[in-house]
């Protein structure tokens, strides 16, 4: 048989997708191969029909006892024998297993990163003939990774152990260089053949909105889209709690996932959403990994999550047979705190030395913020989606909240002058909080201890709101004029393009929502209501909403404590 073949006999299907054949041919020809494909691309196949094509047995790596369940499952079904070892079978389950692995009878195993180098495993691995070893999720080997797993490293050890070296394959959604980089470095991946294919979802439209009463967006936006499949992930499971209660008493039919569950129920749950007996999962981050349901039309962040990667792997479920799909961020201040002490309280890392620690969290807040920032940006969100993970997009690409609004490009010079004054002339020790309020000449007592009412920049720009400002700093800053430190203060710092704007007289123009514009006897509604569609664009913050930024600016985790997280 030949890969087509295969693909017909076991996986029904006539032609391969966008890159699966390139990474197929060339395990086949014996080379390594690194995938990077956004969810849903079809990363499983590419290693599962060279493994047909190959003498010898391959092992798959993944991180998760569900997701190899699944896996193995499925292609029991097809007509492949698979098994899987993990912790989930009993001794004698486990002996048997790798018994019938011995006589050769699965020409894919699914292993555990952790069981690798245990002596049983080793016993069976090292008189067996290992064809090539695929790394699912392989992203789990970085650091910098937003899934780091320690029992990942345990792959190279083991494949150094082998007596010949098989071929190795690494796959993985996540497209940043320095998550790429780990992977074949700590991998030890051989003149792999890197393959990425574009991480743009056209079908999927993107929207953010900022809404003092979330749950009432929420309700609204189902309301709007009856008979429709889809996942709200909120950040804990007290969250998820709350919002599927009220969703249920609301009469809408909706189930629950998150790790507080018993295994049972989450499976039962997870089966009910997959399989339509219900049409709304509300869930934390632990659902949805390996989780192929083609028919999600949206995905509602109910709050932000921890950084991009997570964001659009989990807002990249909805649309994957390729009609259109939504994928909806609800912003809130609150958001930011929450996910700040996530990473101050990160239990994943204690493996770690104190140093290594601390460079991992500030990644992390450096992750949060751009996260942030894609909920004020005023550019297409696409393209800065695009732009995080390090392709190009364009600037205007029609189906998002930024781009369906109406924009305006205005010159924010003479703003942008006074804000970036003010970092000099104090010198480069403060947060955007205290710029900004410098500038607008705000009477606090912090602006009073630390002088800042006798800064040559000070009320400069009263008549400015402070959302305004907010507005600029935040363009300054994700445009490079400005920068800020990162560690948890946060300071503002000068960069290389300040001067341009100081002293040589360039132009900053930044292209931003209009004011919309209203009709008579609207007019008192505008602070409040905002149309589904609305970006959060010219939205403007209260004061609680400013003390929330405060925390992010840099605030540490006691204040953030006292915000009642
Ligand atoms: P990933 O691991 O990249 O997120 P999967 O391997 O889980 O994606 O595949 C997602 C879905 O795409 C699965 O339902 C799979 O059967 C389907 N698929 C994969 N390759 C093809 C193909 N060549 N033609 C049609 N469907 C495919
Ligand atoms: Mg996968």
């Amino acid at each position: 048989m030949d890969k087509y073949q295969i693909l017909k006999k076991y996986f029904g299907y006539d032609t391969f997708r966008d890159g699966q054949e390139l990474l197929i041919d060339s395990i086949l020809s014996g080379r390594d191969v690194l995938g990077i494909m956004p969810t849903g691309a079809g990363k499983s196949l590419c290693y599962q029909v060279p493994a047909m094509l190959m003498d010898g047995i391959t092992l798959v790596i993944s991180p998760l006892i569900s997701l190899m369940k699944d896996q193995v499952g499925a292609l029991n079904q097809a007509g492949i024998h698979a098994a899987f070892l993990n912790s989930s079978l009993t001794v004698g389950q486990y002996y048997k297993a790798l018994d019938y692995a011995r006589q050769g009878r699965y020409p894919i195993i699914y292993v555990a990163p952790e069981r690798l180098v245990t002596e049983e495993f080793l016993d069976f691995a090292l008189h067996a003939d290992i064809a090539m070893v695929a790394v699912d999720e392989a992203h789990c080997v970085s650091q910098w990774g937003q899934d780091f797993r320690p029992s990942y490293l345990k792959i190279v050890e083991f494949i150094k152990k082998l007596p010949k070296r098989p071929v190795v394959s690494a796959f993985t959604a996540t497209a940043t260089k320095e998550v790429r980089d780990d992977i074949m470095d700590i991998l030890l991946l051989e003149d792999p053949e890197v393959l990425t294919t574009g991480f743009d979802r056209p079908n999927l439209y993107f929207g953010v909105q900022a809404p003092k009463n979330k749950y009432e967006v929420l309700k609204n936006y189902l309301e709007m889209h009856p008979g429709e499949c889809g996942i709200v992930y909120c950040l804990t499971r007290k969250g998820v709690e709350e919002v599927c209660g009220k969703l249920r008493e609301d009469g809408f039919s909706v189930t629950r996932y998150h790790a507080g569950l018993g295994d049972g129920e989450r499976k039962r749950n997870q089966d009910d959403f997959i399989y339509d007996r219900y049409q709304i999962i509300v869930a934390t981050n632990a659902f949805g990994m390996g989780i192929d349901k083609s028919n999600v039309r949206f995905v509602v962040h109910y709050n932000m999550p921890k950084n991009m990667e997570s964001y659009y792997q989990e807002a990249g479920r909805a649309g994957r047979d390729g009609e259109p799909a939504e994928c909806i961020l609800l912003y809130g201040g609150q958001d930011v705190v929450t996910n700040q002490l996530f990473i101050d309280n990160s239990q994943d890392n204690r493996e770690l030395d104190q140093v290594t620690r601390e460079m991992v969290a500030e990644r992390d807040r450096e992750r949060l913020r751009k996260m942030t920032y894609y909920c004020f940006t005023n550019e297409c969100l696409r393209d800065y989606i695009l732009r995080y993970f390090g392709e190009y997009g364009e600037n205007y690409c029609g189906n998002c909240s930024n781009c369906l609004s109406q924009f305006e490009t205005v010159d924010v010079t003479e703003t942008a002058k006074a804000l970036i004054g003010c970092v000099k002339s104090s010198r480069q020790r403060y947060g955007t909080t205290v710029i900004i309020d410098t500038v607008h000449g705000a009477n606090t007592a912090k602006i009073r201890n630390y002088r800042m009412d006798e800064n040559p920049n000070y009320g400069e720009l009263a008549k400015v709101p402070t959302y305004r400002l907010r507005q600029v700093i935040n363009y300054l800053l994700l445009n490079e004029y400005l920068t800020v430190t990162n560690d948890e203060y946060a300071v503002v710092k000068l960069t290389a393009k300040s001067e341009d704007v100081l002293a040589h007289g360039a132009q900053v123009t930044m292209k931003m929502a209009k004011e919309q514009e209203h009709t008579s006897g609207e007019k008192k509604e505008k602070k409040s209501r905002k149309g589904p569609a609305a970006g959060v664009t010219g939205a403007e913050f209260t004061e609680e909403d400013e003390k929330l930024f405060e925390v992010l600016r840099g605030l540490r985790t006691e204040i953030a404590r006292e915000e009642k997280v």
